[in-house]
Protein backbone atom coordinates (compact mmCIF):
# COMPACT_ATOMS: atom_id res chain seq x y z
CA UNK A 1 0.00 0.00 0.00
CA UNK A 2 1.27 3.68 -1.21
CA UNK A 3 1.23 6.30 1.27
CA UNK A 4 -1.04 8.10 -0.40
CA UNK A 5 -3.34 5.29 -0.90
CA UNK A 6 -3.10 5.05 3.59
CA UNK A 7 -4.14 8.70 3.40
CA UNK A 8 -7.09 8.23 1.04
CA UNK A 9 -7.92 5.41 3.90
CA UNK A 10 -7.63 7.23 6.87
CA UNK A 11 -9.23 10.03 6.16
CA UNK A 12 -12.21 8.45 3.92
CA UNK A 13 -15.99 7.78 5.54
CA UNK A 14 -16.32 5.56 8.65
CA UNK A 15 -13.70 6.23 10.92
CA UNK A 16 -12.68 9.51 12.96
CA UNK A 17 -9.15 10.70 11.80
CA UNK A 18 -7.17 10.90 14.62
CA UNK A 19 -4.44 8.26 14.03
CA UNK A 20 -1.52 8.24 11.92
CA UNK A 21 -1.46 4.79 9.87
CA UNK A 22 1.51 2.75 8.65
CA UNK A 23 1.04 2.09 5.25
CA UNK A 24 1.31 -1.64 5.78
CA UNK A 25 -1.47 -4.22 5.31
CA UNK A 26 -1.03 -6.80 8.65
CA UNK A 27 -2.26 -10.34 7.79
CA UNK A 28 -1.10 -11.98 11.01
CA UNK A 29 1.39 -12.27 13.69
CA UNK A 30 3.76 -15.16 14.94
CA UNK A 31 6.30 -14.49 17.70
CA UNK A 32 8.39 -11.20 17.73
CA UNK A 33 7.22 -11.00 13.67
CA UNK A 34 4.35 -9.40 11.91
CA UNK A 35 3.75 -10.35 8.53
CA UNK A 36 1.87 -8.17 5.42
CA UNK A 37 -0.93 -9.48 2.77
CA UNK A 38 1.69 -9.72 0.68
CA UNK A 39 3.77 -12.31 3.05
CA UNK A 40 6.67 -9.48 3.83
CA UNK A 41 8.05 -10.13 7.28
CA UNK A 42 8.78 -7.53 9.69
CA UNK A 43 10.51 -7.53 12.74
CA UNK A 44 8.33 -5.88 15.51
CA UNK A 45 10.22 -4.11 17.79
CA UNK A 46 7.32 -2.04 19.08
CA UNK A 47 5.27 -5.04 20.08
CA UNK A 48 1.88 -3.22 19.60
CA UNK A 49 3.23 -0.46 22.19
CA UNK A 50 4.16 -2.28 24.67
CA UNK A 51 1.17 -4.67 24.93
CA UNK A 52 2.30 -8.27 23.10
CA UNK A 53 4.85 -8.88 25.76
CA UNK A 54 4.82 -12.24 24.61
CA UNK A 55 4.86 -11.34 21.03
CA UNK A 56 1.83 -12.50 18.82
CA UNK A 57 0.11 -15.31 18.74
CA UNK A 58 1.50 -16.95 22.06
CA UNK A 59 -0.07 -21.00 21.88
CA UNK A 60 -0.37 -20.74 25.91
CA UNK A 61 -2.61 -17.46 25.63
CA UNK A 62 -4.35 -18.41 23.07
CA UNK A 63 -5.47 -21.69 25.15
CA UNK A 64 -6.25 -19.84 28.00
CA UNK A 65 -8.42 -17.27 26.41
CA UNK A 66 -10.44 -19.81 24.30
CA UNK A 67 -10.95 -22.18 27.71
CA UNK A 68 -12.38 -18.80 29.21
CA UNK A 69 -14.29 -17.98 26.34
CA UNK A 70 -16.22 -21.14 27.12
CA UNK A 71 -16.98 -20.90 30.58
CA UNK A 72 -18.27 -17.39 30.02
CA UNK A 73 -17.16 -15.03 28.12
CA UNK A 74 -18.89 -12.31 30.24
CA UNK A 75 -21.26 -12.46 33.63
CA UNK A 76 -21.10 -8.57 35.21
CA UNK A 77 -19.54 -7.69 38.37
CA UNK A 78 -22.35 -8.68 40.16
CA UNK A 79 -20.88 -12.20 40.67
CA UNK A 80 -17.12 -12.74 41.74
CA UNK A 81 -14.84 -13.93 39.17
CA UNK A 82 -12.41 -16.71 39.07
CA UNK A 83 -10.07 -15.49 36.67
CA UNK A 84 -10.39 -12.19 38.21
CA UNK A 85 -9.15 -12.95 41.83
CA UNK A 86 -6.65 -14.88 40.86
CA UNK A 87 -5.48 -12.27 38.48
CA UNK A 88 -5.37 -10.32 42.12
CA UNK A 89 -4.00 -12.06 44.14
CA UNK A 90 -1.16 -12.33 41.53
CA UNK A 91 -0.42 -8.76 41.15
CA UNK A 92 -0.34 -8.24 44.99
CA UNK A 93 2.13 -10.74 45.18
CA UNK A 94 4.06 -9.25 42.82
CA UNK A 95 3.66 -5.63 43.80
CA UNK A 96 3.74 -5.97 47.62
CA UNK A 97 0.32 -3.87 47.58
CA UNK A 98 -2.51 -5.11 49.08
CA UNK A 99 -5.73 -4.93 46.97
CA UNK A 100 -7.00 -4.36 43.53
CA UNK A 101 -9.67 -2.37 40.81
CA UNK A 102 -9.75 -3.59 37.20
CA UNK A 103 -10.35 -1.49 34.43
CA UNK A 104 -10.32 -2.14 30.82
CA UNK A 105 -7.22 0.65 30.15
CA UNK A 106 -4.71 2.44 31.66
CA UNK A 107 -6.53 5.91 31.30
CA UNK A 108 -9.40 4.02 33.80
CA UNK A 109 -6.94 2.99 36.19
CA UNK A 110 -5.88 6.73 36.53
CA UNK A 111 -9.10 7.86 36.40
CA UNK A 112 -9.45 5.40 39.49
CA UNK A 113 -6.63 6.68 40.97
CA UNK A 114 -7.96 10.41 40.58
CA UNK A 115 -11.25 9.48 42.22
CA UNK A 116 -9.57 7.47 44.97
CA UNK A 117 -7.59 10.80 46.12
CA UNK A 118 -10.22 13.00 45.74
CA UNK A 119 -12.12 11.13 48.33
CA UNK A 120 -8.99 10.87 50.78
CA UNK A 121 -7.68 14.04 50.01
CA UNK A 122 -10.88 16.37 49.49
CA UNK A 123 -11.20 19.27 46.76
CA UNK A 124 -8.84 21.75 47.38
CA UNK A 125 -5.14 19.76 47.79
CA UNK A 126 -3.05 19.95 44.89
CA UNK A 127 -2.02 16.91 42.72
CA UNK A 128 2.00 17.04 41.58
CA UNK A 129 2.69 15.73 37.96
CA UNK A 130 5.88 16.16 35.71
CA UNK A 131 6.91 17.94 32.70
CA UNK A 132 6.32 15.31 29.68
CA UNK A 133 4.33 13.20 31.90
CA UNK A 134 1.79 11.04 30.30
CA UNK A 135 -1.40 9.40 32.01
CA UNK A 136 -3.83 9.04 30.01
CA UNK A 137 -6.19 10.87 27.34
CA UNK A 138 -9.95 11.01 28.79
CA UNK A 139 -10.32 14.28 30.83
CA UNK A 140 -9.02 13.54 34.45
CA UNK A 141 -6.06 11.93 33.06
CA UNK A 142 -5.63 14.23 30.14
CA UNK A 143 -5.63 17.12 32.63
CA UNK A 144 -2.35 15.38 34.59
CA UNK A 145 -0.68 15.14 31.45
CA UNK A 146 2.72 17.31 31.06
CA UNK A 147 2.48 17.89 27.12
CA UNK A 148 0.44 20.92 25.89
CA UNK A 149 -0.13 19.01 22.58
CA UNK A 150 -2.22 16.79 24.00
CA UNK A 151 -4.40 19.20 25.88
CA UNK A 152 -4.72 21.99 24.02
CA UNK A 153 -7.94 22.64 22.73
CA UNK A 154 -9.54 21.04 25.46
CA UNK A 155 -10.02 23.49 28.42
CA UNK A 156 -11.32 23.37 31.15
CA UNK A 157 -9.27 20.93 32.26
CA UNK A 158 -9.31 19.27 36.06
CA UNK A 159 -8.48 22.32 38.27
CA UNK A 160 -5.70 21.93 41.28
CA UNK A 161 -2.89 19.98 39.14
CA UNK A 162 0.38 21.08 38.89
CA UNK A 163 3.09 20.23 36.77
CA UNK A 164 6.61 20.52 37.98
CA UNK A 165 9.83 20.08 35.85
CA UNK A 166 10.98 16.06 35.38
CA UNK A 167 14.18 15.18 37.54
CA UNK A 168 14.22 18.62 39.11
CA UNK A 169 14.81 18.49 42.59
CA UNK A 170 14.83 21.95 43.71
CA UNK A 171 11.37 22.31 41.91
CA UNK A 172 10.25 19.00 44.12
CA UNK A 173 11.70 20.77 47.14
CA UNK A 174 10.03 24.41 46.11
CA UNK A 175 6.58 22.71 45.54
CA UNK A 176 5.44 19.74 47.16
CA UNK A 177 4.43 20.71 50.79
CA UNK A 178 1.72 19.85 53.23
CA UNK A 179 -1.36 20.89 50.76
CA UNK A 180 0.04 18.33 48.34
CA UNK A 181 -2.31 15.42 48.00
CA UNK A 182 -0.56 13.35 45.46
CA UNK A 183 1.99 12.68 42.88
CA UNK A 184 2.15 11.00 39.84
CA UNK A 185 5.34 9.84 38.76
CA UNK A 186 6.36 7.59 35.55
CA UNK A 187 9.56 6.12 37.09
CA UNK A 188 10.65 6.08 33.14
CA UNK A 189 8.44 8.03 30.60
CA UNK A 190 7.47 6.55 27.77
CA UNK A 191 5.29 8.84 26.25
CA UNK A 192 7.68 11.49 27.26
CA UNK A 193 10.90 10.48 25.46
CA UNK A 194 12.08 7.51 27.29
CA UNK A 195 12.85 9.58 29.85
CA UNK A 196 14.82 7.88 32.99
CA UNK A 197 13.50 9.61 36.88
CA UNK A 198 16.89 10.12 37.86
CA UNK A 199 17.99 8.16 42.02
CA UNK A 200 18.64 11.70 43.65
CA UNK A 201 15.38 12.71 42.41
CA UNK A 202 13.21 9.82 43.58
CA UNK A 203 15.91 10.24 47.10
CA UNK A 204 14.52 13.48 47.18
CA UNK A 205 10.68 12.10 46.68
CA UNK A 206 11.23 9.84 49.16
CA UNK A 207 12.34 12.10 51.64
CA UNK A 208 9.90 14.19 50.54
CA UNK A 209 7.20 11.75 51.08
CA UNK A 210 8.14 10.87 54.90
CA UNK A 211 7.98 14.80 55.43
CA UNK A 212 4.47 15.52 54.35
CA UNK A 213 2.64 12.04 53.76
CA UNK A 214 1.13 12.35 50.34
CA UNK A 215 0.15 9.77 48.16
CA UNK A 216 2.39 8.20 45.91
CA UNK A 217 0.86 6.73 42.94
CA UNK A 218 3.04 5.29 39.88
CA UNK A 219 2.33 5.11 36.52
CA UNK A 220 3.41 1.76 35.28
CA UNK A 221 0.88 1.35 32.70
CA UNK A 222 3.91 1.28 29.91
CA UNK A 223 6.54 0.18 32.36
CA UNK A 224 4.71 -2.85 34.45
CA UNK A 225 5.01 -6.50 34.02
CA UNK A 226 8.76 -7.19 33.24
CA UNK A 227 9.65 -4.03 30.66
CA UNK A 228 12.09 -2.84 32.63
CA UNK A 229 13.93 -6.71 33.57
CA UNK A 230 11.99 -6.29 36.73
CA UNK A 231 8.00 -6.86 37.72
CA UNK A 232 7.93 -2.94 38.11
CA UNK A 233 9.56 -0.32 37.60
CA UNK A 234 10.03 0.63 40.59
CA UNK A 235 11.81 -2.51 41.90
CA UNK A 236 14.99 -0.85 40.55
CA UNK A 237 14.45 1.65 43.19
CA UNK A 238 14.10 2.29 46.95
CA UNK A 239 10.97 3.69 46.72
CA UNK A 240 7.23 1.54 46.55
CA UNK A 241 4.27 3.48 45.13
CA UNK A 242 1.00 3.96 47.87
CA UNK A 243 -1.21 3.47 44.46
CA UNK A 244 0.27 1.33 41.12
CA UNK A 245 -1.43 1.71 37.84
CA UNK A 246 -1.12 -1.34 35.31
CA UNK A 247 -2.68 -1.52 31.87
CA UNK A 248 -1.04 -2.41 28.47
CA UNK A 249 1.17 -5.60 28.48
CA UNK A 250 -1.57 -7.56 31.19
CA UNK A 251 -4.25 -8.51 29.32
CA UNK A 252 -2.10 -10.40 26.64
CA UNK A 253 -3.63 -8.07 24.48
CA UNK A 254 -6.89 -7.76 25.44
CA UNK A 255 -8.05 -4.64 27.27
CA UNK A 256 -7.47 -5.02 30.53
CA UNK A 257 -5.65 -2.61 33.31
CA UNK A 258 -5.89 -2.56 37.23
CA UNK A 259 -5.07 -0.15 40.10
CA UNK A 260 -3.19 -1.80 42.98
CA UNK A 261 -3.77 0.55 45.98
CA UNK A 262 -1.60 -0.55 49.10
CA UNK A 263 -3.16 -1.23 52.29
CA UNK A 264 -3.75 2.61 53.90
CA UNK A 265 -5.78 3.17 50.92
CA UNK A 266 -7.88 -0.25 50.50
CA UNK A 267 -10.72 0.87 52.45
CA UNK A 268 -11.20 4.25 50.78
CA UNK A 269 -13.79 3.54 48.11
CA UNK A 270 -16.86 1.56 49.66
CA UNK A 271 -19.83 -0.25 47.84
CA UNK A 272 -20.87 1.88 44.91
CA UNK A 273 -18.12 4.54 44.73
CA UNK A 274 -16.58 3.29 41.71
CA UNK A 275 -17.36 0.72 39.19
CA UNK A 276 -17.17 -0.69 35.00
CA UNK A 277 -19.28 -2.79 33.66
CA UNK A 278 -16.51 -4.61 31.73
CA UNK A 279 -13.66 -4.12 33.87
CA UNK A 280 -11.99 -7.03 34.56
CA UNK A 281 -13.31 -8.86 32.00
CA UNK A 282 -12.80 -12.71 32.78
CA UNK A 283 -11.38 -13.46 29.39
CA UNK A 284 -9.15 -10.85 29.68
CA UNK A 285 -7.95 -11.64 33.36
CA UNK A 286 -7.08 -15.31 31.74
CA UNK A 287 -4.69 -14.22 29.50
CA UNK A 288 -3.37 -11.78 31.31
CA UNK A 289 -2.76 -14.56 34.19
CA UNK A 290 -1.37 -16.66 31.50
CA UNK A 291 1.15 -13.91 30.66
CA UNK A 292 1.90 -13.28 33.90
CA UNK A 293 2.98 -17.12 34.25
CA UNK A 294 4.76 -16.43 31.15
CA UNK A 295 6.76 -13.62 31.96
CA UNK A 296 7.76 -14.65 35.43
CA UNK A 297 9.13 -17.94 34.78
CA UNK A 298 12.65 -19.09 34.41
CA UNK A 299 15.45 -16.43 33.35
CA UNK A 300 12.87 -14.30 30.74
CA UNK A 301 13.39 -11.28 32.82
CA UNK A 302 17.12 -12.18 33.84
CA UNK A 303 17.21 -11.79 29.48
CA UNK A 304 15.43 -8.43 29.30
CA UNK A 305 17.86 -6.89 32.01
CA UNK A 306 20.69 -8.36 30.17
CA UNK A 307 19.84 -7.76 26.87
CA UNK A 308 18.79 -4.73 27.34
CA UNK A 309 22.21 -3.80 28.94
CA UNK A 310 23.45 -5.08 25.66
CA UNK A 311 21.53 -3.62 22.75
CA UNK A 312 22.12 -0.33 24.75
CA UNK A 313 25.99 -0.93 24.86
CA UNK A 314 25.26 -1.25 21.41
CA UNK A 315 23.24 1.94 20.85
CA UNK A 316 26.04 3.60 22.44
CA UNK A 317 28.73 2.53 20.06
CA UNK A 318 26.47 3.78 17.21
CA UNK A 319 25.71 6.53 18.65
CA UNK A 320 30.13 7.34 19.11
CA UNK A 321 30.18 7.19 15.27
CA UNK A 322 26.89 9.36 14.07
CA UNK A 323 27.13 11.77 17.55
CA UNK A 324 25.80 14.53 14.53
CA UNK A 325 22.71 12.43 14.33
CA UNK A 326 22.30 10.69 17.70
CA UNK A 327 22.30 12.70 20.74
CA UNK A 328 21.13 10.29 23.60
CA UNK A 329 20.65 6.87 24.17
CA UNK A 330 18.28 5.81 27.74
CA UNK A 331 16.10 3.36 29.00
CA UNK A 332 16.04 0.33 31.20
CA UNK A 333 15.18 -3.44 30.00
CA UNK A 334 13.20 -3.47 26.92
CA UNK A 335 12.39 0.37 26.74
CA UNK A 336 14.80 1.98 25.18
CA UNK A 337 14.62 5.59 23.69
CA UNK A 338 17.16 6.77 21.00
CA UNK A 339 16.82 10.60 20.74
CA UNK A 340 18.21 12.12 17.70
CA UNK A 341 18.67 15.58 16.96
CA UNK A 342 15.87 15.98 14.51
CA UNK A 343 12.21 14.26 13.99
CA UNK A 344 12.90 10.76 14.01
CA UNK A 345 10.21 9.98 11.37
CA UNK A 346 12.65 9.40 8.84
CA UNK A 347 14.59 6.96 10.28
CA UNK A 348 11.28 4.96 11.34
CA UNK A 349 10.38 4.94 7.75
CA UNK A 350 14.19 3.63 6.70
CA UNK A 351 13.72 0.68 9.34
CA UNK A 352 10.46 -0.27 8.23
CA UNK A 353 12.08 -0.21 4.71
CA UNK A 354 14.34 -2.81 5.84
CA UNK A 355 11.52 -4.70 7.42
CA UNK A 356 11.94 -3.65 11.03
CA UNK A 357 9.08 -1.95 13.30
CA UNK A 358 9.79 0.98 15.74
CA UNK A 359 7.87 3.85 17.19
CA UNK A 360 8.75 7.68 17.58
CA UNK A 361 7.86 9.82 20.15
CA UNK A 362 8.24 12.98 21.59
CA UNK A 363 9.14 14.24 17.84
CA UNK A 364 12.94 13.19 18.03
CA UNK A 365 12.68 10.09 20.21
CA UNK A 366 13.07 6.48 18.67
CA UNK A 367 11.38 4.35 21.16
CA UNK A 368 11.91 0.75 21.03
CA UNK A 369 9.83 -1.65 22.73
CA UNK A 370 10.92 -5.12 21.45
CA UNK A 371 8.91 -8.38 22.63
CA UNK A 372 10.54 -9.75 26.14
CA UNK A 373 10.94 -12.72 24.29
CA UNK A 374 13.42 -11.15 22.27
CA UNK A 375 16.78 -12.85 21.71
CA UNK A 376 19.91 -11.77 21.10
CA UNK A 377 20.03 -12.43 17.30
CA UNK A 378 16.99 -10.28 16.95
CA UNK A 379 19.14 -7.18 18.63
CA UNK A 380 22.11 -7.87 16.31
CA UNK A 381 19.80 -7.88 13.68
CA UNK A 382 18.47 -4.90 14.59
CA UNK A 383 21.93 -2.63 15.13
CA UNK A 384 22.85 -4.74 11.66
CA UNK A 385 20.43 -2.74 9.79
CA UNK A 386 20.67 0.40 11.62
CA UNK A 387 24.46 0.40 11.35
CA UNK A 388 23.39 0.22 7.43
CA UNK A 389 21.12 2.65 7.40
CA UNK A 390 23.12 5.15 9.48
CA UNK A 391 26.47 4.28 6.38
CA UNK A 392 24.21 5.41 3.89
CA UNK A 393 22.37 8.23 5.03
CA UNK A 394 22.32 11.78 3.61
CA UNK A 395 21.06 13.20 6.33
C1 LIG B 1 -0.43 4.08 27.40
C2 LIG B 1 -0.31 4.77 28.70
C3 LIG B 1 -1.45 5.21 29.40
C4 LIG B 1 -2.84 5.13 28.82
O1 LIG B 1 -3.26 3.81 28.63
P1 LIG B 1 -4.52 3.54 27.68
O2 LIG B 1 -4.74 2.07 27.82
O3 LIG B 1 -4.13 3.95 26.30
O4 LIG B 1 -5.65 4.34 28.20
C5 LIG B 1 -1.28 5.79 30.65
N1 LIG B 1 -0.05 5.92 31.19
C6 LIG B 1 1.06 5.51 30.54
C7 LIG B 1 2.39 5.68 31.20
C8 LIG B 1 0.97 4.93 29.28
O5 LIG B 1 2.08 4.55 28.64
Amino acid sequence: MKESEVNLYRESKYLLPIYNRLPLKISYGKGVYLYTEDGTEYLDFFSGLAVNALGYSNDKVIEAIENQLRKYIHISNYYVCTPQVELAKKLVNLSGLSRVFFSNSGTEATEASLKLIRKVAGPEKRIITFSNAFHGRTYGSMSLGGKDIIKQNFSPLLPNIIQLEFNDLESLDKNIAMNTAAVYLEFIQGEGGVRVASNPFIEMLKSLREKYNFILVADEVQTGIGRTGKAFAFNHYNLTPDLLLVAKAIGGGLPLGALIVNQQYENVFNIGDHGSTFGGNPVACAAGLEVLNQVFRGTLLENVLTLGEYFQKQLNNLKLVNNDLIVDVRGMGFIIGVELNQPCSKLVEDFRHRNILVNCTSKNTIRILPPLISTKEHIDHFIRIFKQILEERVI
